[in-house]
């Protein structure tokens, strides 16, 4: 099988980090921003950015109920920052629906004003021994994580990095280190939904 495609939603935030980290770890990428860009993909990564925003120019594009769909038939997503804001079952400051892909409720801007911007050594099992040199920029964080939902990294008791199924969620910024552990953690994810829909 040729190198899977992986597409990055490119309505608003840091897409450009992603594209060049995914290609890093072995992907080829593809910005998406129609129904038909979505359609071409493997797997979708909504990236960092303003919440409120990219979950009415989803609804704008087209792309609210087509996502929804493909998550639904197994297609994996992962949302990094406002990604899993978007991705959330719930926000819980926040009254606009979101996508609901992974049951989860988050709360926004969770880790307070004055350490709005870090980078901390997180402990992720998940990807080995060596921690994780995790960004967090206004990061939410998780408040509930329903029955089916792995806890894969926790900071401070808050959950910054969740899995269901075919749906990853992390609080923090991959795409900003040099560290492409997961993205690389992502794309066997990819690997395993291309397998079993071949099979
Ligand atoms: N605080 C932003 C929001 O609410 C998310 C920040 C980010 O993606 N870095 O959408």
């Amino acid at each position: 099988m040729p190198e899977p495609m992986v597409g990055v939603l490119a309505l608003q935030g840091d897409v450009l980090e992603h594209v060049a980290a995914l290609q890093r770890a072995g992907a080829r990428t593809r910005e998406v921003r129609t129904p038909g860009d979505l359609a071409t993909v493997d797997a979708l990564v909504v990236p960092g950015g303003e919440s409120t925003t990219v979950i009415r120019l989803l609804e704008r594009f087209g792309l609210t109920a087509r996502v929804k769909q493909r998550v639904r038939e197994g297609m994996p997503f992962w949302g990094t920052c406002m990604g899993l804001i978007v991705a959330a079952h719930d926000v819980a400051d926040l009254e606009q629906p979101t996508l609901d892909l992974i049951d989860v409720t988050v709360r926004r801007n969770a880790f307070g004003r004055q350490v709005d911007s870090a980078e901390i050594p997180l402990a992720i099992p998940a990807l080995g021994d060596v921690p994780f040199p995790a960004i967090f920029i206004r990061a939410p964080w998780i408040e509930r994580t329903g029955p089916n939902v792995e806890l894969l990294a926790e900071r401070d008791g808050h959950g910054v990095m969740v899995r269901e199924r075919n749906v990853l969620g992390t609080s923090f910024h991959p795409e900003l280190t040099g560290d492409d552990r997961v993205h690389a953690y992502f794309l066997q994810m990819v690997d395993g939904a291309r397998a079993n829909s071949a099979a």
